[in-house]
C-alpha cells in the first residue's frame, strides 16, 4: 500500500528532466550511511585497485567535520541521514537536531556491548539504527552466536540493523570470506522479522547477494563506499548487475562519509551518471526505497519533497 504512495512524489516534484535514461534525480536523498567519530577511520582515504592515488583531503578535526558535512548534504539535498558511531560520538552530533539525522550506534565487538544499555538508548528513543555492525574488522562473522543477543535486541525492538558485509578489508584480521552475505542468510534463519540492510551491497559477491535478496525479500543493501574506492566503471557494473537481477527497489543511497565530507558528493554523482538507470530507478535509489525500509510517513514523505 505505501509502495504506491512513496512512487507519487517522485513524478511530482524535485526531478530534472533533461532527456530520458541519463535525466539527473535532482529530488531530495536519503543517505543511510554516514559516521561521526574521528579516530576510528585512517587518515588518507582508500582507493583499489592498486597502483592507485587515494585523494589528499580530509576535515582536520571533529569539530570541522560536522559543519562540512552539512554544507555536503545541503549541496545534495540530503534531507536525512544515518549517522553512527559509538554513543560517546553520535549522541552529542544528533543531539538537538531533529529529524535531520537518525542515530545508529556502531559497535565494533560484540564482547564490550552492554545490552542492558543498549536496549535503554533504543526504548528512550535517543536511538534508531542498530549499526554499523563492524564486527568483521574484528575477525567476527555477523552469524557468530557472540553477535546474536544483539540481533535478537534489534529484532524485538523492530530497529533497523546495519551491516558491515564487505569482500574487501585489511588482511589478516579482515578476512574477505567474512564478508560473505551467504552468512547474513544463517542469521535470517534465526531472526526472521530482521529489519537488515548490508552496507556495499556486499561487494562483490553478487551472486550470493542476489541469492540473500531472492530468499529475504526484506533484506536491503546501501550503495555506499565502492561508489568512490574503485574506478567508476568498476561501480557501475556491479550495480548494473543489481539492477539487472531486479534488486532496484531495495538499493539504497549511502555515502559512508568518514573524514570526507566530499565523498557525500561523489557517490551522489556515481548514481546520477549511470546511463543504464533511468529516472524512476534513481529517484527509488536515492530515495523512495528508504523511506519504505524506515517506514517514513507520509507527512514527513511530503515534506521532504517540498523543500
Ligand atoms: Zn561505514
Amino acid at each position: 500500500m505505501k509502495v504506491l504512495f512513496f512512487l507519487a512524489p517522485v513524478a511530482a516534484f524535485g526531478v530534472s528532466l533533461i532527456g530520458q535514461e541519463s535525466a539527473r534525480y535532482a529530488g531530495p536523498i536519503i543517505d543511510m550511511h554516514q559516521h561521526a567519530e574521528w579516530e576510528m577511520w585512517s587518515s588518507t582515504r582508500l582507493c583499489f585497485p592498486a597502483p592507485c592515488t587515494p585523494a589528499p583531503t580530509k576535515a582536520q578535526s571533529l569539530a570541522e567535520l560536522k559543519p562540512r558535512t552539512l554544507r555536503a548534504m545541503e549541496e545534495n539535498n540530503i534531507v536525512m541521514a544515518v549517522v553512527s558511531a559509538p554513543p560517546r560520538y553520535v549522541l552529542p552530533w544528533t543531539q538537538g537536531e531533529g529529524s535531520r539525522w537518525l542515530t545508529g550506534i556502531q559497535l565494533n565487538n560484540p564482547a564490550d556491548v552492554p545490552i542492558d544499555e543498549l536496549r535503554q538508548l533504543f526504548a528512550s528513543g535517543r536511538a534508531q539504527v542498530m549499526g554499523e555492525l563492524a564486527f568483521q574488522y574484528e575477525g567476527i562473522p555477523i552469524d557468530d552466536p557472540s553477535v546474536d543477543p544483539i540481533l535478537a535486541l534489534a529484532e524485538s525492538l523492530d530497529v533497523p540493523v546495519h551491516v558491515h558485509v564487505l569482500g574487501l578489508g585489511g588482511e589478516p584480521a579482515f578476512p574477505i570470506e567474512l564478508g560473505n552475505p551467504t552468512r547474513v542468510a544463517t542469521v535470517m534463519r534465526r531472526h526472521p522479522n530482521l529489519r537488515i540492510y548490508l552496507e556495499n551491497a556486499a561487494w562483490p559477491f553478487l551472486e550470493e547477494v542476489t541469492s540473500l535478496m531472492y530468499q529475504y525479500p526484506g533484506v536491503y543493501a546501501d550503495i555506499s563506499t565502492i561508489a568512490h574506492l574503485f574506478p567508476r566503471d568498476v561501480f557501475h557494473a556491479y550495480l548494473q548487475g543489481l539492477v539487472r537481477n531486479g534488486l532496484g527497489k531495495r538499493l539504497m543511497f549511502g555515502s559512508d562519509q568518514m573524514l570526507w565530507p566530499e565523498v557525500i558528493g561523489e557517490v551522489v554523482d556515481a548514481i546520477n551518471s549511470a546511463e543504464f538507470l533511468s529516472l524512476e530507478q534513481k529517484a527509488d535509489i536515492f530515495y523512495n526505497n528508504a523511506a519504505r525500509f524506515l517506514r517514513l510517513d507520509p507527512a514527513q514523505i511530503e515534506r521532504h519533497h517540498e523543500g
